[in-house]
């Protein structure tokens, strides 16, 4: 299905003139926010809530872009899957400080347990090995862009930013769904195998584990940011099963934490979704 067509779905449903995608609206329990669940297959959109909002409210991706980029990197051949790297814990850009909230690890941290944990530190390092403008051609090409807008400045400070979906970058669940589908779509890539063990390892052991679903395997990332309005995000956007992907979710809710307040509520989207409820 083409963005455009499945655009014009979301946009029937919003002023309810199909009977085509469910509403997730129960699932958020009367807290402000959007979600949007898309068949990995088609690209049609199952489910949705606040489509209007999900396709028009606009804020930084956070750390839900960090599969992405490691991605990226990994297929340029700019980072092997094993490639070790001590986390320091403290990361300053710019003046902002991203220190690292995961816990301490006795071991380096690798692709997999920085997708897991969400190492800030690992990937504004290896974000350095983008050219200029390398990485905004690298997110257009998976879809960011489209209704969302990448504008980073110039310079080792801007990559790293928009690397950490901090700076540089508007999305909106609608364009995350999107996006986590067609990572969904490439879960077979050797690239991919790390990208796709961290997103099963932060629903697992990481900062997903309220993402959880009984019996399957999910991989997901959260992220948290502040929008424009300086009202505070929490994202989760991710697939189910993990190896062979039928859905993809994205959920955006006004709340400080994606691991506290997003993925509980993308849990139950797809705890439902798996038990035919939705
Ligand atoms: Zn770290």
């Amino acid at each position: 299905m083409r963005r455009r067509e499945w655009l014009a779905a979301l946009a029937a449903c919003a002023v309810g003139r199909a009977s085509g995608p469910a509403s997730l609206e129960p699932f958020f329990e009367s807290r402000a926010g959007a979600a949007v669940l898309l068949d990995v297959g088609s690209g049609r959109p199952i489910a949705i809530h606040a489509a209007d909002v999900a396709q028009r409210f606009l804020a930084p991706p956070g750390s839900t872009l960090k599969p992405f980029v490691l991605a990226a990197l990994l297929r340029m051949g700019r980072l092997t899957a094993a490639e070790p790297f001590p986390c320091p814990g403290r990361l300053t850009i710019a003046g902002r400080s991203f220190d690292c909230s995961h816990p301490r690890l006795d071991t380096p941290m690798c692709v997999e347990t920085a997708v897991a944990y969400s190492c800030n530190c690992f990937v504004a390092r290896v974000a350095e090995r983008f050219a200029p403008g390398e990485l905004a051609e690298e997110l257009a090409r998976v879809g960011f862009g489209d209704t969302g807008r990448i504008r980073p400045g110039a310079g080792r400070d801007a990559v790293r930013l928009l690397a950490l979906g901090e700076a540089g970058i508007l999305t909106c669940a609608a364009e995350l769904a999107s996006a986590y589908r067609s990572l969904a779509l490439q879960t077979h890539r050797a690239e991919m195998q790390p990208i796709v063990a961290g997103m099963e390892g932060a629903v697992e052991y990481g900062t997903a584990q309220r993402a959880r679903v009984p019996r399957v395997k999910v991989a997901g990332k959260t992220g948290s940011a502040i929008a424009k309005s300086g009202a505070p995000i929490a994202w989760f956007a991710g697939f189910m099963p993990s190896r062979a992907p039928e859905v993809a979710v994205a959920v955006l809710l006004q709340g400080h934490s994606g691991g506290s307040d997003a993925a509980p509520v993308a849990g139950r989207i797809l705890e439902a979704c798996r038990a035919g409820r939705i």
